[in-house]
C-alpha cells in the first residue's frame, strides 16, 4: 500500500517557478511515513518539477532565462498544433518528477534546496501528485 496525495497549484504567469515545499511536507505528514522515499510528480506535458534554491528568488528567474536562451520560441513542428512547442521542450528538459529521501519524517532537502513546480505554459491549474514509499517491509 502506497499512500498517495494530490494538490492543485494555480499558476499566475506564462512561466514561473512556484515553491511547493510546504505542500509536499504536508502530504508527507499525512502519509505517516517516517523513513523512505518521497516522489513529487506533475501529470502535465508543459510543466515540470525542479529542486533548487529559493533563498535568492532571482535564481528561479535565471533558470527561466537560461531555458529561454536554450529553447527559442517559434518554428517548431508542434507549433502547428497548438503553438507551444517551446513549453513542451522546456518541460522535457527539466523533467516531470523528483525523488527526495525521507528520514525521521522529514524531507532530506539541503539547506538551500526547495521544491518547485515549473510552469512553462501558464497560467493554468496544475495537479501535483505526491507518493511516499516506506522503506523496507
Ligand atoms: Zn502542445
Amino acid at each position: 500500500m502506497v499512500p498517495e496525495m494530490e494538490f492543485i497549484i494555480s499558476t499566475t504567469k506564462k512561466q514561473e517557478l512556484v515553491d511547493i515545499t510546504h505542500q509536499v511536507e504536508g502530504s508527507l505528514a499525512k502519509s505517516g511515513v517516517n523513513d523512505g522515499l518521497c516522489n513529487v510528480y506533475v501529470p502535465h506535458a508543459t510543466a515540470a518539477i525542479a529542486i533548487n534554491e529559493n533563498a535568492d528568488p532571482e535564481i528561479t528567474l535565471d533558470i527561466i532565462d537560461a531555458l529561454d536562451k536554450m529553447v527559442k520560441e517559434g518554428g517548431w513542428r508542434h507549433d502547428r498544433i497548438d503553438n507551444n512547442a517551446a513549453s513542451h521542450i522546456k518541460a522535457a528538459i527539466v523533467g516531470p518528477s523528483a525523488n527526495i529521501p525521507v528520514k525521521e519524517g522529514r524531507l532530506q532537502l539541503g539547506r538551500w534546496q526547495d521544491i518547485f513546480l515549473c510552469e512553462f505554459d501558464g497560467p493554468r491549474e496544475r495537479k501535483v501528485i505526491v507518493t511516499v514509499t516506506k522503506q523496507g517491509r
